[in-house]
């Protein structure tokens, strides 16, 4: 299980919305639970990505060093949209997984109301464990404060609204963990249920605004065809 927010910034501001608050929270997360001395049944990684905004090259980099790992991800959640309320997530377009979302998200019930959209979006570290075929969440967020000062030098921690982040930090504990200690019923997908995901939805689209298409069908970034299927 994998939970991660990027460390880099625009660098107009000071990035506190866009993405240092999200940060904080995933590392308040590693703490309290290192504190609570909880033991989960999965490996739980608390990542902080780089180079996000040049084009999600920490995440990508993870794809190549843990290559052989992939396989045993259950799911990957990013944390990139400010300090407004969770709302739900985006759930990628795996309408398997949104049942889980619910079942996880159970225990913080009192926080939401949460809407799952299940659909793929592109834009943010989840990208490349989309590609490769693993579950992916992003959070999504009342919009608060982020909009007005996105990628602006108005991006500050007096814009961060501290309270809310606190709470934000019990609904993705809950996420995490819940992802932690579940029994799944889904895989990896291949190459080919990938592109069924592409050919469905808008993903494609997404892909050449971000400048992401050419890599994808030259099997220069995301899951590669494996040798029964390239038969
Ligand atoms: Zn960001």
């Amino acid at each position: 299980m994998v939970i991660g927010a990027h460390l880099d910034s625009w660098g107009l501001g000071t990035g506190a919305l866009d993405n240092g608050c999200n940060v904080a929270m995933v590392i308040d997360i590693a703490r309290q639970m290192q504190r609570l001395g909880l033991r989960p049944r999965r490996t739980i990684r608390f990542a902080l990505w780089n180079g996000e905004e040049q084009g999600l090259y920490g995440s990508f980099g993870y794809m190549r060093t843990h290559a052989d790992e992939l396989d045993r991800h259950v799911m990957a959640s990013s944390y990139d949209i400010g300090s407004g309320r969770i709302n739900g997530f985006f759930t990628g377009g795996r309408p398997r997984l949104a049942a889980a979302v619910e079942q996880v998200l159970a225990p913080v019930d009192g926080l939401g109301p949460f809407t799952l959209i299940d659909v793929p979006i592109v834009g943010t570290d989840n990208y490349d464990f989309m590609m490769e075929g693993i579950g992916n969440l992003v959070g999504n967020h009342e919009a608060a404060t982020y909009g007005p000062n996105y990628h602006a030098a108005t991006d500050t921690f007096d814009k961060v609204d501290q309270r809310q982040l606190r709470l934000n930090a019990a609904i993705v504990a809950a996420v995490t963990w819940g992802f932690a200690q579940m029994d799944v019923d889904w895989q990896r997908q291949s190459r080919q249920e990938i592109q069924a995901l592409i050919d469905a939805t808008d993903l494609g689209e997404q892909m050449k605004t971000f400048g992401l298409w050419e890599p994808w069908i030259s099997g220069q970034r995301g899951r590669k065809a494996d040798r029964q299927e390239s038969r």
